[in-house]
């Protein structure tokens, strides 16, 4: 039985580089950039206003007051999208915009607030309070430095990182591209939700949350038909959904009974077992093999140990699959409002709920078949082995919604 790191460093270890494609950036959020990027020009490309005002010189205002305002000569107007062609000069100013450029001879802006306008003297403004040079003034460049990394190799392409890239003025960037990831489910007592259940037999529940949670990791996936106990109808759905597939991802059958058919199935399609078993709970029976460049990821049938291992070792398989850098999942600290226990010998990733305050409380029943407390559940924290973790003491729980 493999350790949890061990387990994941074996699988991230064959992950083999990205394949990368071009795509547009209206289509490159959530995908992993391939190559770092570097700013082509300086953000902002130019000086230019932060507030509606007026550009003056800032050594001429440093004595306004409200009662004893600096008269200015006011010589022009600039509206953003628009260049001043003159200069500021000294006790002038030019009336400026949000994002208009600063005129030339300007060094920074009276917001319009700070101004009264000399009502007996339409060319003049009055300014009612000094500014310091630079004042409400964007500087070239102080946001990203033209030659300075917009985005890095293996970044996440966020919501902010694709505006950035917009504002820089790229329309396409080069990213790891998706696997297709079959999925299965084993067990002849499955039956698809929405038909009639004979005696013995249950609603399969796996394929619609490993498909979710494929795609929230970047993957495509397809889920193949339920697969019956027998050793001959596992190797016929293995042999065509490891054809049809990039990276597979089955649950059922990896226990120690003789309906568990399916790692002998996978080695008499031609796959090779990298591991067999990992020291967590749930999700114990987990195994992990290759066929040629092909990965299969056999997760056992009990929906809330599929779930876990999923997040544990296929995600981070999916996503540096595709070139990410960080493949961990987000972890938030937050406070026991309970204690947690685990008296076995495999860490136990327990389903737990943190509410608005961050006061951590079990989910629920934390057998494997319970599907309740998973619901309930918006995290999972890791107890170690033999351990007991006191109400009262700072977790970290780790997220995946
Ligand atoms: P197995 O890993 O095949 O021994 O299955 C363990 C338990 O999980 C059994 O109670 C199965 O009925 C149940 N189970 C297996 N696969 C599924 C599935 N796809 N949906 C719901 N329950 C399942
Ligand atoms: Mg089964």
């Amino acid at each position: 039985m493999l350790e949890l790191e061990e387990a994941l460093a074996r699988i991230l270890a064959t992950i083999p580089p990205p394949v990368v494609e071009r795509v547009p950036l209206n289509q490159a959020h959530g995908r992993f950039l391939a190559d770092t990027i570097l700013c082509p020009i300086d953000l902002p490309i130019f000086d230019n206003s932060s507030m509606d005002g007026y550009a003056v010189r800032a050594e001429d205002v440093t004595s306004a007051k409200p009662d004893s305002p600096v008269r200015l000569q006011l010589t022009g107007k600039v509206a953003a999208g628009e260049m001043y062609d003159g200069e500021v000069t000294s006790k002038a100013c030019v009336r400026l915009f949000t994002g208009a450029p600063l005129p030339r001879g300007a060094d920074a802006v009276v917001m319009q607030e700070d101004v009264r306008l000399e009502s007996g003297e339409p060319g003049e403004i009055g300014v009612l309070d000094p500014v310091k040079p630079w004042e409400n003034v964007r500087l070239q460049g102080e946001d990203v430095k033209r030659g300075t990394p917009l985005a890095r190799a293996g970044n996440l392409l966020t919501t902010g990182a694709i505006s950035l890239l917009a504002a820089a003025g790229l329309t396409e960037v080069t990213v790891g591209r998706r696997p297709s990831v079959g999925i299965l489910s084993t067990g002849s007592e499955l039956k698809e939700p929405g038909q009639p259940l004979a005696s013995g037999q249950i609603y399969e529940s796996n394929r619609i949350s490993l498909a979710a949670l494929t795609r929230k990791a970047g993957g495509l996936p397809a889920a193949f038909p339920l697969v019956p106990d027998t050793l001959a109808d596992t190797r016929a759905a293995l042999a065509e959904a490891l054809e049809r597939s990039e990276v597979l991802v089955s649950s059922g059958g990896v226990s120690v009974g003789e309906m568990d058919f399916l790692k002998q199935a996978f080695e008499q399609v031609g796959g090779e077992v990298q591991f067999w078993k990992v020291a967590v709970k749930p999700g114990r029976p987990s195994v992990c093999g290759r066929r040629r460049d092909k990965f299969l990821f056999g997760l056992p049938g009990n929906p809330v140990s599929a779930l876990i291992t999923f997040l544990l070792l296929v995600r981070p398989a999916l996503l540096r699959w595709q070139g990410a850098q960080e493949v961990g999942l987000l972890r938030c600290p937050g406070v026991l409002a309970e204690p947690l226990a685990n008296p076995g010998e495999r860490r136990h990733f327990m389903r737990v709920k943190m509410d608005a305050m961050g006061k951590i409380y079990s989910a629920g029943v934390q057998a494997s078949h319970a599907l309740g407390s998973l619901a309930a559940a918006n995290g999972l924290v890791d107890v170690p082995p033999r351990t007991t973790l006191a109400a009262g003491i700072s977790v970290q729980m780790i997220r995946w919604e």
